[in-house]
């Protein structure tokens, strides 16, 4: 089962992917974690992708794209994976469709999680994320059991650099300018589920489960 998460920054792609991950066994890839990860390490792509992150603009396609296609190529995605934060612009999902296709593969459902850009300025000045595991949390929604410690793994919590209000305003502009066009993509395609993300989250991982079976 291959699925894309689709949705504007602070939907809540992330806190279903990892739910879903978990319930059908397939792997959780993160393009944000993956380039969080090599910032933290120092590596070449970190110190490249962080001029784009911190300003809420998008990494340039040439260095996200190759770094999927290996990563889904790879021993423990071979039955699926749930893809959360990729694509974000149409040359990415076409680089995807055009990957699998040499493969004789696909996408298999695109889950859009709605949420108005009013909720999500909210949401974000609250997300708390673990720098150890990548793990979010929510002071209000989701909130963990000891303040700005990360229950799966005993992590310091931080709000993010990028989830500061000015930072989001730009990442909700550039979603609305090149991420959201891929909706009508999918559609196209037939794949494209819409659940609504407004609602409690135990909700939203219901309704997609009922798309899932
Ligand atoms: P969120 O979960 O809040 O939507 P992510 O963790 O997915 O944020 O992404 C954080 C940042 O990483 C983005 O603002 C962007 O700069 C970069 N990024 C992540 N995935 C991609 C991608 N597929 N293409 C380009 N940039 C990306
Ligand atoms: P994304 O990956 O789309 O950027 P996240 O999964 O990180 O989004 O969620 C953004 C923030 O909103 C997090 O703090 C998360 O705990 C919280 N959140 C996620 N889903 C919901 C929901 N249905 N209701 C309220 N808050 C939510
Ligand atoms: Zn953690």
């Amino acid at each position: 089962m291959k699925i894309i998460m689709l949705g504007a920054p602070g939907a809540g792609k992330g806190t279903q992917a990892k739910r879903i991950a978990e319930k059908y066994g397939i792997p959780h890839i993160s393009t944000g974690d993956i380039f969080r990860a090599n910032i933290k390490n120092g590596t070449e792509l970190g110190k490249k992708a962080k001029t784009y992150m911190d300003q809420g603009a998008l990494v340039p396609d040439e260095l996200v794209v190759d770094l999927v296609v290996d990563r889904v190529a790879q021993e423990d995605a071979k039955n699926g994976y749930v893809l959360d934060g990729f694509p974000r612009t149409i040359p990415q999902a076409e680089a995807l469709d055009a990957a699998l296709a040499k493969i004789n593969e696909k996408v298999d459902y695109a889950i859009n999680v709605e949420v108005p850009d009013e909720n999500i300025i909210h949401r974000m000045s609250g997300r708390r994320a673990c720098v150890s595991c990548g793990g979010t949390y929510h002071i209000q929604y989701n909130p963990t059991k000891q303040e700005n410690i990360c229950d799966a793994c005993g992590g310091k919590l931080i709000l993010r650099d990028d989830d500061q209000p000015e930072t989001v305003k730009n990442r909700l502009q550039v979603y609305h300018e090149q991420t959201q066009p891929l909706i009508d993509y999918y559609s196209k395609q037939g794949i494209l589920k819409e659940v609504d993300g407004t609602v409690d989250m135990n909700d939203v991982f219901h309704a997609i489960v009922e798309i899932l079976g």
